[in-house]
């Protein structure tokens, strides 16, 4: 591909997007693929690029004060993997992403600069509530990453912005799961994929949420389907399962086999809630 610039600050890639209208190439693993022309020849985008790869600004996991961790936006799945300060379940789908090598150059501001409803770190991102902080010379701002993410292959990013980090508030849940279901454990893009956690505390249902990969053109939090098992004691579970799954079943929208996504997606939801009310040792639920 083309490479049009290559900037050595966060503002010069900055005022490069501003003035130039320069898109980031971060890990260039979604972008070299969609703009690849015939073998041999380098791929065209039709549009400025910039190499964003060696920018200190845009590295590393940090803790934040209030408990919160940010993951700046060059990080890698393989880097998030490796950390334990980022919460489990996006440690757990960094850790299934694509193949080691893969893992080593893909970034997480690029899984969801691309955001694709398949790709595997929105989804628990959006589980824990994460904000994505945008940059430009007019400053920043923080938005939540199920609001930036507006649909497949589209964010709310304007023109002269650069994703700087994610953050994600801190939790602690009483149950937490995660399943990708791909077609091999390595260098395969979901095909469904679902994360939930509850907290428990006296027998009552404070907290509860899932988080739909790869079963419309987003990952799908239905709040409403959640409120539904939020403050409820344990034992009234059960009862509140079928609507419950009723209302999930109606939230997602699978285009492509959408018996296989939806009965799926029920059966993990199910397995998930049959453990709280089996009162499972407190944990991750395998
Ligand atoms: C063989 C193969 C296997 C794969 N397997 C998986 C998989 O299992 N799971 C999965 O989720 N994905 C998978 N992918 C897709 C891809 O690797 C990921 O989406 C990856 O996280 C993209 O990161 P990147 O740094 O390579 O992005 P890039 O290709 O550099 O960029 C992707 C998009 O994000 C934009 N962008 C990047 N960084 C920024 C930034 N800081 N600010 C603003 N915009 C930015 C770019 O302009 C571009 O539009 C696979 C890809 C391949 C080729």
């Amino acid at each position: 591909m083309a490479v049009n610039y290559i900037p050595e600050t966060l503002e010069e890639a900055l005022l490069l997007r501003k003035a130039e209208g320069a898109v980031p190439l971060a890990g260039g693993t979604d972008i070299m693929v969609q703009h690849r022309r015939a073998q041999g020849i380098a791929p065209d985008p039709g549009f400025p690029v910039m190499v964003i790869s060696g920018l200190k600004e845009l590295k590393g996991i940090r803790k934040l004060e209030d408990g919160s961790v940010e993951i700046m936006a060059l990080t890698t799945a393989a880097e998030i993997a490796a950390s334990d300060i980022v919460p489990w379940h996006v440690r757990k789908a960094a850790s299934g992403m694509g193949a080691i090598a893969l893992r080593n150059v893909a970034t997480i501001g690029g899984n969801i600069g691309n955001a694709s409803p398949k790709g595997d770190l929105p989804q628990p991102l959006i589980l824990l509530d994460a904000e994505v902080v945008l940059v430009s010379f007019d400053g920043e701002r923080r938005m939540l990453l199920d609001e930036f993410i507006l649909g497949s292959k589209k964010t709310a990013i304007a023109d002269d912005e650069i994703i700087k980090s994610v953050i994600i508030p801190p939790h602690d849940f009483t149950y937490s799961y995660y399943r990708k279901i791909g077609m091999r454990r390595a260098n395969a893009i979901s095909k469904l994929s679902l994360s939930a956690a509850c907290i428990v505390k006296d027998g009552i249902i404070s907290d509860f949420r899932a988080a739909s990969g790869a079963a419309g053109p987003k990952v799908i939090r239905s709040r409403e389907a959640e409120s539904m098992i939020v403050r409820r004691p344990v034992e009234e579970l059960p009862e509140i399962v079928p609507d419950f799954l009723t209302a999930w079943d109606h939230a997602i929208s699978p285009h492509a086999m959408p018996m296989y996504r939806r009965h799926t997606t029920s059966r993990m939801l199910t397995y998930f809630l049959e453990a709280i009310v089996n009162g499972t040792e407190p944990g991750i639920i395998e």
